[in-house]
């Protein structure tokens, strides 16, 4: 007893001086269907930043897109999943090289998960000293596992020369990355290796591929607002000016 109330005064102490609610590491919430959104957390310049990936639970296992920012959560989120939906993961996409992508491939190859990036994304994670994948794809490629296909969309640069998307065509589900900028955002955020000219280009690229798409997760924040993808071209188009 003794113990709990100072480990209960310890947080209380901890997130009054810190002025806020001590966060969980990791979030899951369900999208629609068996497609759910997890979310980690790590620190970028002084505050600490959200980042979101998905995952569908398919018949033949789970298939993850991005893997966390926080290095400390690669293996709770399997656990999270195993628990959860008693499945595995056995594939991992990562749209680009930035470490909040990238940053669990390596881990995830070691624990037999086939992890995948396109081939310009190796290329610049190799250059950058970040985690690489086991395999590569060469173009854009439809994924079928289970009772699920998808497909990988280059639509060009912008965020990062090797961003990806990733369209479920009939579930009308857009998941984004970095490329797409939550409705809440007020710029496009980290541009060290944006291709500002292009971008607009870019998310009209994404428009034009993805029709009427139901939901649309960006790589940062919130992503119950569909109104993101014309709302970070609105933002594209701002930058140039
Ligand atoms: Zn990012």
């Amino acid at each position: 007893m003794k113990t709990i109330a100072t480990i209960s005064f310890l947080l209380f102490y901890l997130s009054s001086i810190l002025g806020q609610q001590p966060h969980v590491s990791l979030k899951i919430t369900r999208l629609t269907g068996e497609f759910y959104v997890f979310t980690t957390y790590n620190s970028y310049q002084g505050s600490m930043i959200p980042a979101n990936g998905m995952y569908v639970v398919t018949d033949n296992g789970v298939v993850m897109f991005d893997t966390p920012w926080d290095t400390t959560q690669f293996q709770p989120l399997l656990d999270s999943i195993k628990n959860r939906h008693d499945k595995n993961v056995i594939l991992c996409i990562a749209t680009h090289f930035h470490e909040d992508r990238t940053g669990g491939l390596k881990y995830y190859t070691q624990k037999g998960i086939k992890t995948y990036t396109t081939t310009k994304t190796d290329e610049l994670s190799k250059k950058r000293g970040m985690k690489r994948a086991e395999f590569l794809i060469a173009k854009d490629t439809v994924f079928t596992v289970g009772q699920y296909s998808f497909q990988t969309y280059f639509p060009g640069p912008g965020h990062a020369p090797d961003n990806i998307i990733i369209w479920f065509e009939k579930e009308k589900i857009l998941y984004g990355g970095c490329l797409i900028k939550s409705a809440n955002d007020s710029d496009l955020g980290n541009l060290s290796d944006a291709n500002v000219k292009q971008y607009a280009t870019t998310i009209r690229n994404v428009q034009a591929k993805c029709k009427s798409p139901r939901y649309i997760i960006p790589g940062h924040g919130n992503w119950t607002n569909t109104n993101s993808l014309d709302h970070t071209l609105q933002m594209a188009q701002q930058v140039n000016k």
